[in-house]
């Protein structure tokens, strides 16, 4: 038997990317830490744009700050924002909480950040200081310095982004994609990137998925465009430590959730087992036309699925969906990675 989601390890709630009056948020880190901690979350990661930030002064026995940040890279050479034009946002987790190295600082990317003219007020920073470019050598460049320099990098709000499918296979070197971002899903109910996961495994692309709020909270969270507590990731580390964290992360020892919650998930004998909170739907995706799949009757719910996996599975990968239609996504796993 083979676990996909352990029932024997812990799992720890998680918001993997958030905006702070540090760049266009509208709270302050302590304000973060202290709502994501009231509502059942143990890691958050502050992603500000373009410059990481160091929040570890703030970490509690049961509460984790990942370092890390956003950046971003468009087709003007001014960054000028054009809400037709594709480009590209990644973030960036830190190995190291101390780490806040910037890669390729490049000025017109550093309005939020810097005073006027002080580009002398970044120290610490590699790669080059050119003019950012939106080609995939460029891409693959700011990808590849950034993993050098002790980064996980992932690919964030694909649908926002306006990329193809395309484009996202071109780049090497990413970890993880959104599945869901939640603040962009506020405002389209479309990021929501599972199609796009899938075409990413069919072509052999090894990435996992995670979901996040991305929130600036612009609004109060009782009002209806609130972007906090929508989309989150589970995390199962071996112990609840910055570094097992990452490692987690780095090892795909997580999962991705709009609400739904795996308790364990298991394969033995072409059978897929399935324990989670009450839901109305699963899916075994392998990368055929058509997925295994289980729908509850009308009005009712199931917490203990079983589903056949197809003999001939590209890939296996998992998704529950609730009565309201949230939901939970697996990462893809590869035949070599279920013997
Ligand atoms: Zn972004
Ligand atoms: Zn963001």
């Amino acid at each position: 038997m083979k676990y996909l989601i352990s029932p024997h390890k812990k799992q720890y709630k998680a918001n993997l990317h958030c905006h702070s009056i540090l760049s266009d948020g509208k709270k302050t880190p302590e304000e973060l830490k202290a709502m994501y901690r009231d509502h059942g979350y143990s890691i958050l990661s502050i992603t500000d744009h373009e410059r990481p930030h160091c929040h570890s002064a703030m970490d509690e026995d049961d509460f984790l700050l990942l370092t890390g940040y956003e950046c971003y890279i468009r087709p003007d050479p001014n960054a000028r924002y054009n809400r037709y034009a594709k480009e590209v946002h990644l973030n960036l987790f830190a190995r190291d909480p101390q780490n806040t190295t910037m890669i390729c600082p490049n000025k017109p990317y550093m309005k939020y950040i810097l005073r006027d003219n002080a580009m002398d007020e970044i120290t610490a920073w590699t790669g080059s200081d050119r003019t950012r470019e939106f080609t995939r050598e460029y891409i693959n460049e700011y990808i590849q310095t950034a993993r050098d320099a002790g980064y996980l990098v992932a690919f964030n709000h694909f649908y926002w982004s306006m990329v193809d499918e395309n484009d996202v296979l071109g780049y090497d070197g990413l970890f993880s994609m959104e599945m869901c971002n939640y603040s962009s899903y506020v405002t389209n109910h479309l990021e929501y990137n599972g199609m796009l996961y899938d075409k990413l495994l069919t072509h052999g692309q090894r990435i996992f998925c995670h979901s996040t709020d991305d929130n600036h909270n612009v609004y109060p969270i009782d009002h209806v465009e609130n972007d906090s507590f929508g989309a989150f990731t589970m995390i199962l580390p071996e112990k609840f430590a910055y570094a097992s964290v990452i490692d987690a992360m780095e090892k795909g020892e997580m999962y991705s959730s709009m609400g739904p919650l795996f308790h364990e998930v298991s394969i033995e004998d072409g059978r897929l087992h399935i324990e989670c909170s009450p839901v109305a739907h699963a899916f075994v995706f392998t990368g055929s036309k058509k997925p295994s799949y289980f729908h509850a009757l009308p009005g009712q719910t199931a917490t203990s699925i079983d589903l056949a996996v197809d003999p001939e599975a590209r890939y296996v990968r998992v998704c529950i969906e609730d009565a309201e239609g949230r939901k939970a996504d697996t990462r893809g796993y590869f035949p070599d990675e279920l013997v």
